[in-house]
């Protein structure tokens, strides 16, 4: 995260002398377009050299060319990015409205901070999977005062979110924690064959496929099965108490 931060703040602390002009724009996107993309994780997918730090204290992930950011008077700059103005403006990703407002507001108000939210929010397979484990644990909806003004669950949430980043049985091949939210088929996730042994929720299953997980051996799926389950208790046992 902290290497992510500095090249974000880098990139925005240098796009705030950029002249306002077509040239310039197109001068400061070819020097921060960075690594070649075939050298990325996902190839097909589009880094974009505009994105920066955003807001008045500059902590929020952002547009450095949208029309509200310092410097920019208002012009909507999008309409030089790779994508163009139209899908910058009007492309959401399909967690927007795959996540349920009630889900998604308990993401906002309890993910401690950007790079987990990141990672985290597009998820929508697995955040999906987690909620309805911890509806299934509960017998009843989860709301938003499950988790909001709740210390416990919400630090156990972050546990949870976190393992994008720590989750120590992803498999070899996998291209990191990110994922490629695009439902065009070009890199979806392989299927998860092993099922939890008997006494595990099948639940799991889903989550494990959704952390990209590759499991050596018997001994693994079981202590991967235990990880999940003690975050699933204490947060049961947050909620309830
Ligand atoms: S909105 Fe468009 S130009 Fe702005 S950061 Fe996203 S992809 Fe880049």
């Amino acid at each position: 995260m902290e290497k992510l931060e500095m090249l974000l703040t880098q990139r925005t602390v240098s796009f705030a002398s950029v002249p306002r002009t077509e040239d310039e724009i197109f001068a400061f996107k070819r020097k921060n377009n960075g690594p070649h993309r075939l050298s990325r994780p996902f190839p097909g997918f589009h880094h974009c050299p505009f994105l920066g730090l955003i807001g008045g204290l500059k902590k929020r992930v952002g547009c450095l060319l949208h029309p509200s950011v310092p410097g920019n008077n208002g012009v909507d700059y999008r309409s030089l990015s790779w994508y163009g103005e139209q899908a910058c403006r009007n492309y959401f990703c399909p967690s927007t409205h795959k996540i349920s407002s009630v889900f998604k507001l308990i993401l906002i108000q309890s993910i401690d901070n950007w790079y987990t939210f990141g990672l985290i929010v597009t998820e929508y397979a697995l955040l999906t999977a987690y909620f309805k484990e911890i509806e299934s644990r509960l017998g009843r909806q989860v709301v938003v005062s499950d988790y909001v003004n709740n210390i416990k669950a919400a630090n156990a949430l972050n546990e949870f979110a976190k393992l994008k980043a720590n989750w120590p049985y992803r498999r070899d091949d996998c291209p990191g924690p990110c994922n490629f939210f695009f439902e065009n088929g070009l890199y979806s996730r392989p299927d998860f064959f092993h099922t939890p042994p008997g006494g595990w929720p099948t639940s799991y299953k889903e989550i494990f496929r959704e952390l990209d997980s590759e499991f050596s051996s018997e001994k693994d799926l079981v202590e991967g099965c235990r990880l999940l389950d003690n975050l699933f208790v204490k947060t049961q046992r947050a909620i309830e108490s």
